[in-house]
């Protein structure tokens, strides 16, 4: 391990974490209700009645000592069927427990998936705006992340610019659709072509490469969109999922990685990422939550909420003069900045009190994250600070 590398992730925080913490200090100081924080994506939900209540039930009823004790390394037996269970009933697959391995959330699935895939030196394409931790998971498992940015308006991948990117050193593709910080879906078309591209650069450069599917927003689409099933359009695939934004359980870490079957090598990688688990020092999933998986797999909090907010706050700035892009799910709206730095047009917006982040973590600079997981009245309360931040542009 790079020890000078670790230490300077330690010491430079975020810049979502930094205007987080920023947040918290305006609110002890001028009070809760007149900070508008939308800096970070806790869901503001809550988790559903039923996942409380079979939570309470286990921690009463069953006993404390298979509750609490370590589970199988890639996860409970009746946690990884259930979800395997719910999987093929939705998107009719056949996958079985013996694809799946249970994680401590989304960051666990990827830095373990990568860890497992991506040989020293190896390429990892990510589409911008893009997590701004992937960079640190990708470098962290040896990897080079390579930016390809999506195409304005609709953030659709560019295949021109993933055509360019592709080559013999290119051991995966990141995906996140829904979304952070886009809020776009990829559509059908997009993941089709995506799979095609894919084969035939696998066929081109004599290798495999990796589909990563990181899938928290998966539920989270709103009027109706429909999430492509990334396993139907190409088989090199990896699902890493998490429960953190469905069932609201951020804190909680419980997800997953699925290792599609229609691979040629799936047992070769599932075994790798039980290596990477374990070199990871991961033991298990919190054993509580994934107890609690068969009950509550195809529960989502009441996801209506962010719907309601997206309406709310897309027509209400796109109202004021600004542009964004029009969110099909996750909980974010990503807005052109009206000046070309984004950083001083976040900065311009503390002095009404609003928290965006710039978008230059993301990958991508010229625009802002407003991450709209908050009550629905704190961003009615929002709308006349939001008008004067615009009156100072348009
Ligand atoms: N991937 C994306 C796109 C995210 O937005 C997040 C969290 O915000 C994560 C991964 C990490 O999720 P988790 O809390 O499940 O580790």
């Amino acid at each position: 391990m790079n020890t000078e590398r670790m230490r300077s992730l330690g010491e430079k925080r975020s810049v979502i974490r930094e205007l987080f913490e920023y947040g918290n200090k305006r609110k002890a100081e001028i009070g809760k209700e007149n900070v508008f924080d939308f800096s970070i994506g806790n869901p503001s939900v809550p988790a559903p009645k039923e996942l409380t209540e079979e939570l309470c039930r286990i921690l009463t009823e069953e006993s404390p000592l298979a509750t609490h004790g370590y589970t199988s390394a890639p996860g409970d037996f009746a946690a990884r069927k259930a979800v395997a269970d719910d999987l093929n009933a939705r998107f009719n697959t056949s996958f079985g427990p013996e694809h799946l391995y249970m994680t401590c959330g989304a960051a666990a699935s990827l830095t373990i998936s990568l860890s497992a895939l991506v040989k020293d030196g190896e390429e990892v394409v990510l589409f911008a705006p893009f997590f701004p931790e992937y960079t640190v998971f990708v470098e962290t498992a040896g990897g080079k992340p390579v930016a390809v940015p999506c195409k304005w308006p609709d953030f659709q991948i560019d295949f021109d610019k993933l055509a360019e990117a592709l080559n013999e050193k290119t051991a995966a593709v990141i995906i996140n659709s829904p979304n952070n910080p886009s809020g776009a879906v990829f559509s059908e078309e997009s993941i089709k072509k995506l799979g095609e591209t894919l084969s035939a650069a696998e066929e081109k450069f004599g290798r495999k490469i990796y589909l990563i599917s990181d899938e928290p927003y998966r539920e989270l689409v709103y009027g109706g969109i429909k999430v492509p099933f990334v396993t139907d359009y190409y088989n090199d695939t990896i699902i890493c999922y998490s429960w953190s934004k469905s069932l609201s359980l951020p804190g909680e870490r419980i997800g997953y990685i699925l290792v599609s079957p229609e691979n040629s090598d799936w047992k070769t990688a599932y075994a790798g990422i039980c290596g990477a688990g374990r070199a990871l020092g991961f033991v298990c999933a919190p054993a509580l939550f994934q107890h609690a998986i068969p009950k509550c797999v195809s529960m989502t909090s009441d996801i209506s909420v962010y719907e309601k907010n997206r309406d709310l706050l897309y027509g209400a700035l796109t109202g004021m003069g600004f542009e964004a892009v029009h969110p099909d799910g996750a909980f974010y709206l990503f807005v052109k900045s009206p000046e070309p730095d984004a950083n001083a047009f976040s900065e311009k917006a503390k002095k009404y009190e609003i928290l965006f982040v710039p978008s230059d973590d993301f990958g991508m600079e010229g625009f802002v994250r407003i991450s709209y997981c908050v009550s629905t009245e704190q961003i009615e309360r929002s709308l006349p600070a939001f008008k004067k931040l615009a009156e100072e542009y348009f």
